[in-house]
């Protein structure tokens, strides 16, 4: 299968921007977004998570709004997006229950996915979303982001919804069919690039600034997600979402530009997990939750032991098993406080601990990666081997 495939993938963050949907006359183009939703619909019938970052608020609102063209006050841009987002949440809404999918609208800030706590809350309901079969339609919180905490382009922010979310696949849909050696407008010998192995210093200088006023993001911040993306192990498509069908047009071989992932999701995750420098505590875990954790299951209260160190929900700890070593490291659920509470309880029992009902696992098996005797024994050999050549 062509790598350039939506099929082989499992999990997919499909960016759209908003000269795609929006017509700054017309508002929205709906016989386009319903090709959209079909394309999604076939991806759903093979099994594969499909997000949605959809751009689109701002220039919708200023539309119906009837704002003038030109840059846009904070304020009216913050207003213009109240007014877009309802209509943009809707259009999806509908589009995709025609195909008798579920939409769920999540407006993200900055912080929402740069704070560790706020990060996994985000992650845990798109998470649950998903799980429920609905299909997330992400955008930024363009009513209440100000000009400092913002991201202002979606292109970063659906590559940071992708690594967040451990997806595969980054598409960024825009009216650029990929990347060129130059702006191909400018420069008539500009090449086009299908392949992008790494995005090295050289690529970087090919993406000028280009923006429009529909549109905040142009090459640089395409490639800035790719960044985002790639170091995450998550692939990452440009491609035009010009004509109708964008997606099932890449599948049968439309040109556009493929970022090549420089890991696994998981090995990027978990790596970085397990490369938390310094613990904020640990568990001590009995042979029950040892054998569980080594099959794969989340750490629940009731197999821990004692609870030491003072951290806060989302922080790394590590997990030490009946030897006194380390068997894993994980992002623990609670804080510190109420990690004692619930320590050797049953989960049905957190809500009446706590006074409030939270998550059932102390580490949730995604948040989880094993870094004892197995691990171990695979890195010692690695390294002696690497010892054996050096020597
Ligand atoms: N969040 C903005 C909107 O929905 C779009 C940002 C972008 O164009 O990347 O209007």
């Amino acid at each position: 299968m062509p790598r350039k495939s939506l099929a082989k993938h499992r999990r997919i963050v499909i960016k759209i921007g908003s000269a795609l949907l929006v017509d700054r006359k017309t508002g929205l183009k709906s016989a386009w977004l319903d090709s959209v939703c079909a394309d999604i619909a076939d991806l759903r019938a093979q099994k594969i998570d499909v997000l949605v970052v959809s751009s689109g608020a701002i220039a919708l609102g200023r539309t119906v709004l009837g704002l003038p063209a030109g840059a846009l006050k904070l304020e009216e841009s913050q207003a213009a997006a109240a007014v877009g987002q309802i209509a943009l949440a809707r259009a999806w809404s509908e589009s995709l229950s025609r195909d008798e999918i579920v939409a769920g609208q999540i407006l993200l800030t900055l912080g929402d996915t740069e704070e560790r706590r706020r990060y996994l809350n985000a992650r845990a309901t798109i998470n649950q979303l998903l799980k429920l079969g609905a299909v997330p339609i992400i955008n930024e919180n363009d009513t209440v982001a100000t000009s400092e905490i913002r991201y202002g382009d979606n292109d970063r922010l659906a590559a940071r919804v992708a690594t967040m979310t451990g997806a595969d696949l980054l598409v960024l849909l825009s009216d650029i069919d990929g990347l060129y050696t130059a702006p191909p407008h400018l420069d008539p010998d500009a090449n086009f690039l299908d392949t992008i192995h790494s995005i090295t210093p050289e690529i970087e200088a090919m993406a000028g600034g280009a923006a429009s006023e529909l549109s905040r993001g142009g090459m640089r911040t395409k490639i800035d997600a790719g960044k985002i993306a790639t170091g995450a192990g998550c692939a990452m498509i440009i491609a035009s979402g010009k004509p109708d069908h964008p997606l099932k047009a890449i599948e049968e071989g439309a040109r556009s530009s493929w970022f090549a992932p420089s890991g696994t999701p998981v090995t990027a995750r978990k790596t970085w997990i397990a490369g938390q420098l310094q613990p904020a505590g640990e568990l001590m875990v009995d042979e029950g939750a040892e054998q569980a954790l080594s099959g794969g299951k989340s750490l629940l209260p009731a197999g821990v032991r004692t609870v030491s160190g003072q951290f806060s929900r989302g922080d790394t700890v590590a997990i030490i098993g009946g030897q006194g070593r380390e068997i894993a490291r994980g992002l623990v659920s609670y804080d510190a406080e109420e990690a004692r509470q619930i320590t050797g309880r049953k989960s049905s029992e957190i809500e009446a601990i706590l006074g409030y009902p939270g998550r059932a696992a102390m580490v949730h098996r995604d948040d989880l990666v094993m870094t004892g005797p197995n691990l171990t024994k695979t890195t010692k050999s690695k390294i002696e081997k690497g010892a054996a050549h050096a020597g």
